[in-house]
């Protein structure tokens, strides 16, 4: 389950209408792509940086996991995205280590990667999703 590298950074927003383009003025880059994740209750905006991504999260939905993220702890990190071969396999390996996870099997998330959650309960403190193209 070794990732390759980080391949994205998770930031909650209030207003991607706000905030691309601010990211876009620090980033010196466009946002190439602005996507509705319904079952996740978001709308994600995208900004490329070398391998990693910056993915700019906004709540569609107060009750959603971003709009109680907010709510909680307003705007700022919140989750970290790495790159694995396969995700089902990262989670089961992970899960064999002891660690709780959010999500038993992947799911389809931004960009229809396979991507899963770990439980920041037993990741000290970071919300951690794998990802792949698999
Ligand atoms: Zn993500």
């Amino acid at each position: 389950m070794q990732p390759t590298h980080i391949e994205h950074l998770g930031i909650a927003v209030k207003s991607l209408e706000e905030s691309i383009p601010y990211y876009e003025k620090l980033l010196g880059t466009s946002c190439y792509a602005i996507e509705e994740i319904k079952d996740q209750r978001v709308k994600t905006a995208f900004f490329q940086i070398g391998q990693t991504k910056i993915e700019l999260l906004e709540s569609t939905d107060p009750e959603g996991p971003i709009g109680k993220f907010l709510e909680k702890k307003g705007e700022g990190i919140h989750h970290l995205a790495f790159a694995v071969r396969n995700t089902d396999e990262a989670l089961h390996a992970a899960e064999e280590q002891g660690i709780s996870l959010i999500d038993k099997v992947a799911r389809k998330g931004a960009e229809s990667m396979n991507i899963g959650f770990l439980h920041p309960k037993s990741t000290h403190g970071v919300l951690i999703e794998f990802c792949s193209k698999q």
